[in-house]
């Protein structure tokens, strides 16, 4: 195996995150659930746009972006995603301009979800929203309004679901590495790394990280969130795979270097479980810190069940990553009245 780091330095990056996401521990929950030390990574602090695991990714999709030309971007999503707030933010930022197609993918029609949160911010940052029924498919009409945009003569970058093309993997890479070092200079030794999993390139970049540096990749716990097991499994063993050739086309990885979880699921994407209501209060109450109805919520439900079980034991060391998306809490008023 590999042991030294990869070099990303050959990819454009847009600079858009300030500096390492601090680790910080967190002792009181730590010994409220009575098992093994908790950690997390505070992927959530960064300023722009009101912060989360998509400014990573965002950092060298806009490089790809910016070294195209593009004075557009475009991206697709469900009406409270996070990444297309995040995407709408970044443009407003290097001055581009920003469209975003938003699906109506998870079956909640209140106005605090249809309108708040998430959707509050994608205005203020400029974005144009095109409103799409949940079963039609949002990167077609991307690339449908791409094309009408250039022959108009405008330059359009299309960026996918999550951002989580094989560049926009290259933010959890880059993560992983970060991590490492923090590892190396606190002399603490994470056992597990718990990360929600989307359209599953977190997930990907920090395994696909961990593999180049000759660190175990199964130390990366996923629980999906969004596609059902199998599917959201072939996902993002199909990312890795996409991410290695990128850094090093001679680093391979097998299907059991990936750890992911079905079981915080639930009736589906976006729809609150009582196990992600109950750690979302549990993390506010006894941390003050928020986690996210749709991703964080749900991975962290995930973390707390390993720990009552004893798969998560005293003595070991658990980081979860702090992935953002304090936005959408507005957005589930009624979930958490
Ligand atoms: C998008 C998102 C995730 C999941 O990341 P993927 O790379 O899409 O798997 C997790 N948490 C939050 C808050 C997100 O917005």
């Amino acid at each position: 195996m590999a042991s030294r780091a990869p070099d990303l330095s050959r990819f454009p990056k847009a600079q858009l995150r300030d500096g390492p996401s601090p680790i910080v521990a967190l002792p009181r929950l730590s010994r409220h659930l009575g098992g093994a030390d908790i950690y997390v990574k505070r992927e959530d602090v960064d300023g722009l746009g009101g912060g989360g695991n998509k400014l990573r990714k965002l950092e060298f999709l806009i490089g790809e972006a910016q070294a195209m030309g593009a004075d557009t971007v475009i991206t697709v999503g469900g009406r409270q995603s996070n990444h297309a707030r995040l995407t709408a933010a970044v443009a407003a930022r290097v001055g581009m301009k920003c469209e975003l197609v938003l699906s109506r993918l998870v079956p909640i029609d209140d106005d605090d979800y249809v309108e708040n949160g998430n959707v509050v911010l994608d205005r203020l940052f400029g974005a144009v929203i095109h409103d799409i029924p949940g079963n039609v498919s949002a990167l077609q009409v991307a690339e449908e309004r791409a094309a009408t945009l250039r022959s108009q003569g405008r330059k359009v970058y299309v960026c996918p679901l999550g951002g989580s093309s094989p560049v926009g993997c290259l933010g959890y890479v880059s993560c992983a590495l970060e991590l490492l070092d923090q590892s190396r200079e606190s002399g603490i030794e994470f056992d597990h790394i718990v990360v929600p999993n989307g359209s599953g390139g977190t997930q990907a970049g920090l395994v696909a990280g961990l593999i180049a540096s000759g660190v175990p990749p199964t130390k990366v716990v996923g629980y999906t969130v969004l596609a059902p097991l199998e599917k959201a499994f072939a996902t993002t063993c199909e990312k890795i795979g996409q991410t290695l050739a990128l850094i090093d086309s001679s680093l391979t990885f097998s299907t059991s270097d990936v750890v992911l979880h079905g079981e915080q699921l639930g009736s589906g994407y976006g729809l609150p479980t009582d196990s992600m209501r109950r750690a979302v209060n549990l993390l506010a109450s006894q941390e003050g810190l928020l986690l996210d109805p749709v991703y964080s919520g749900k991975a962290f439900a995930g973390l707390i069940q390993s720990v009552e079980s004893g798969r998560f034991g005293a003595g070991q060391k658990v980081l979860f990553l702090m992935s953002g998306g304090t936005p959408s809490l507005f957005a589930y008023r009624s979930t958490f009245a």
